[in-house]
């Protein structure tokens, strides 16, 4: 009988859970989560803050019991995995016994990163990712006592943050240390549209700005202090710097670990029967051909539904992602697609504007990264062609995506350029 244990118990882990039961109904199916809950979805956490979502609306596939009947797992709660032994086909739990295994999936995730710098752990002071994170600011908010707050991360978790609280009529200064907002996908000339459009919403902007620590003020507020010297002081500060997969448990395991786990397309490790899935680890990534930390809810469902299939004994492959990162805030959309670092100044760039959308695509041989605002409805069709073009740069552009372009707006002249290439 095969015996498949699932470390983490996230989107990845459940979708592994899931199709693992699907194609064994026989396996026996450990499940090691540290959690006492059912998986959460972390996207949500900021919809429950500000009370768009019910706490339970966090919970997409039920509680941990009704999982545990559903699927027929046996689910270990409250259980962080400590080490791995592929050697004699063991993991090592907290309390210092092992269990065996045949097949399985690492699919810990990531965690929020907060720097280990004096005044870290200051009350007020939180990060963003957890369902006890949403909590946690809901209360402070609920609490009706905060008037100020500070967003340190201009990026799609602290951007969320940053909704959270203008929407709770919370003052709010939004610092990073890059020199734009979305510096890792956002072309300086998108940027500089988002900063107008988040300072028309009354929210402040500063870059350039190294967060060095953080001081109790006497009246209770706090103080994150940059490297620069600078000040900002709030009622809460928000760290939203970003994520770090949970693969410290790996270390002396011998699996390949980079930033993330390193899998293949069937997302197997270096290693017989171990396989990785969801934020913890870097998958196959379209345009550069190497593999990337990808943190998607949309990856971590299908990478762990790949690995569920193929530790039941199934082949199944992941084909690949393109990079990408998309926020939705205050009514407002931004998405890219592709690499903006592979960028060059010898590309050609297509630029439109109008009060509705900004877009801006660049292509060398191919295109290279499109970023988009103001685009909510056609970001799922933008993206497929993307990746469609960027895997066959003479395909045909479907009439269904053209109609859909035409009829939300887009000028010609964005269709004549990702399409460019067509015959
Ligand atoms: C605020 C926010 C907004 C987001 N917005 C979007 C969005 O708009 N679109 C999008 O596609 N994605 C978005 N994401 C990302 C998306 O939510 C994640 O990519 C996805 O949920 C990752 O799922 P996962 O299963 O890999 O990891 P997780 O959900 O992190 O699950 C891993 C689980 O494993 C547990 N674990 C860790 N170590 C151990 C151990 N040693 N033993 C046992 N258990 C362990 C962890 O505690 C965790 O419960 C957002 C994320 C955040 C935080």
């Amino acid at each position: 009988m095969n015996k498949i244990a699932i470390i983490g118990f996230g989107a990845a882990g459940y979708c592994a859970a899931a199709e693992a039961r699907k194609w064994d109904p026989d396996a026996l199916i450990d499940v090691y989560t540290d959690a006492g809950r059912g998986p959460y979805n972390p996207m949500l956490t900021t919809y429950y803050v500000k009370g768009a979502i019910d706490y339970e609306a966090m919970f997409p596939f039920g509680s941990l019991d009704e999982i545990e009947e559903r699927l027929g797992l046996c689910i270990h709660r409250n259980t962080a995995v400590t080490g791995l032994d592929a050697e004699t086909k063991t993991i090592c739990l907290p309390d210092g016994t092992k269990a065996a295994y045949d097949n399985i999936l690492i699919s810990t995730g990531a965690s929020a990163f907060v720097p280990p710098i004096q005044g870290g752990d200051l009350p007020g002071v939180f990060k963003m990712r957890t369902a006890e994170d949403g909590v946690y600011l809901k209360k402070l908010l609920d609490g009706g006592k905060i008037r100020s707050g500070l967003v340190v991360g201009a990026s799609w978790v602290g951007i969320k943050v940053v909704e959270d609280l203008v929407e709770q009529g919370v003052d709010c200064t939004l610092v990073d240390g890059a020199d734009w907002a979305f510096s890792i996908a956002a072309f300086r000339q998108t940027a500089q549209r988002v900063h107008r459009d988040l300072e028309k919403k009354g929210i402040k902007l500063a870059f350039g700005q190294m967060l060095s620590h953080i001081e109790q003020e006497e009246d209770g507020r706090i103080t994150a202090v940059m490297k620069n010297g600078r000040r900002f002081t709030a009622d809460i500060i928000a760290i939203c710097i970003g994520v770090r997969p949970n693969v410290a448990f790996l270390k002396d395991s011998g699996i390949a670990v980079n930033r993330g786990v390193l899998v293949d397309e069937r997302m197997g490790t270096n290693l017989p029967g171990i396989y990785g899935a969801g934020d913890c680890c870097e998958a196959y990534e379209i345009q550069s051909g190497e593999r990337k930390n990808i943190g998607l809810w949309f990856n971590a469902r299908k990478q762990g539904e790949v690995a569920g299939a193929n530790m039941a004994g199934k082949r199944k492959a992941f084909g690949g992602n393109a990079l990408l990162n998309l926020a939705h805030y205050l009514d407002y959309d931004f998405i890219s697609i592709g690499d903006v670092a592979s960028c060059r100044d010898e590309d050609q760039v297509y630029e439109y504007e109008d009060d509705r959308y900004y877009i801006r695509a660049v292509r060398g041989e191919k295109l290279k990264c499109i970023n988009m605002i103001g685009t909510g409805e056609s970001n799922g069709v933008v993206k497929s062609l993307f990746i469609k073009y960027f895997e066959n740069n003479q395909a045909e552009m479907d009439m269904a995506s053209i109609c859909h372009l035409k009829e939300n707006g887009f000028p010609d002249s964005f269709i004549d350029f990702i399409g460019r290439d067509q015959h």
